[in-house]
């Protein structure tokens, strides 16, 4: 076993309420999640949504995203709000105090390729994090913008100050928090093994097991590639193929490119749902803590989100969303 440089990380995750065993299908090509996030100001009609969750007289709406990725886009018409052209923009300053990218925005960055956290549908960004960020810019007084780029992208967004919020499911890591600040952390993820129902690859420990020599599918720069990379490849112990998407890793386990993919469990379910003859082993290779990535500079927005977050928290919002996307067993 590889897994000492990753016992920070693990450490780092242990006062999470751990959601390991709660897993499930992620509900998120059948309900209405991308329905409730859409704002009243872009269809008034789903502008009252009649879902549970408490926040949502003040959702926001996401569907002003760039469409850079996988993303038909254009469907609200609202182009002219797109990242490109919001650069121009005066960033504006809040009676709180706060600075946002856009006067009057909270733009969210992300990759709508994460489901159930986020994905397109209906050419809108929906999904966990969307429906997270909506109530957090609603509780700010602000109309959220989602601006979907390359995951990878996502931290110099919010490093240069072009995104509010970085919200991807993205894990909070040493070498991250040089470079961002987390809020306080709103879900677990699990990196899990998805391999071929006939894998010879039974358990973590076969990854590195001496003499493994195995081609391990990845999302580029998500801690499944940190962690393998670390582990297997820089031990000698296999090869890590990268994709800008999960699902492409995916694609590439179906087709035998890969030996199998290290990923995100909530993912995971989603993509081995959608492709026959594959499965996620029982076998966990670590657990850790999702959180926002924010500016480091701009405090006084830190501290908003972050109290925004933590009484969605209290108040059982975030919860709420959670189980809407993520059924348990
Ligand atoms: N949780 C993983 C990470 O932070 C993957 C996130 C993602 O692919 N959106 O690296």
């Amino acid at each position: 076993m590889k897994m000492k440089k990753v016992t920070a990380l693990l450490l780092a995750s242990l006062t999470a309420l751990a959601m390991t065993a709660c897993g499930g299908t992620p509900t998120a090509g059948d309900n209405a999640g991308g329905a409730d996030n859409s704002s009243a100001e872009s269809s008034s009609e789903e502008g009252s949504s009649s879902e549970e969750e408490s926040s949502s007289e003040e959702n926001s709406s996401p569907e002003d995203n760039d469409s850079s990725e996988g993303n038909d886009g254009s469907a609200e018409g609202e182009g002219a709000e797109a990242s490109g052209e919001a650069e121009g923009s005066e960033a504006g300053t809040s009676a709180d105090g706060f600075t946002t990218a856009v006067e009057g925005k909270l733009t969210m960055a992300t990759n709508a390729a994460f489901p159930p956290y986020e994905y397109v549908e209906g050419g809108q960004i929906a999904g966990i994090d969307a429906e997270i960020a909506a109530a957090v810019a609603g509780k700010l007084g602000l109309e959220l913008q989602i601006d979907d780029m390359e995951f990878d992208s996502i931290t110099e967004a919010v490093k240069s100050g072009k995104a509010d919020i970085g919200l991807a499911g993205m894990t909070i890591t040493p070498d991250r928090q040089e470079e961002v600040d987390f809020t306080i952390s709103y879900a677990t993820g699990v990196q899990v093994i998805i391999v071929a129902e006939d894998s010879p690859i039974t358990n973590v420990d076969d990854l590195s097991a001496e003499g493994a020599n195995y081609v391990i599918g990845v999302q580029r720069n998500t801690t499944g590639d940190i962690y393998t990379t670390q582990d297997i490849e820089d031990a000698g112990l296999g090869t890590i193929d990268r994709y800008s998407k999960g699902a492409d890793a995916v694609q590439a386990l179906k087709t035998g490119k890969v030996d199998c993919v290290v990923i995100d469990n909530e993912p995971a379910k989603a993509f081995v749902n959608e492709v026959e003859g594959l499965k996620i082993l029982d076998t966990e290779y670590i657990t850790e803590d999702y959180a926002a990535a924010m500016n480091k500079e701009n405090t006084a927005l830190y501290e908003a989100v972050n109290n925004a977050l933590q009484e969605l928290i209290d108040d059982g919002t975030i919860q709420g969303i959670l189980d809407k996307y993520i059924t348990a067993e």
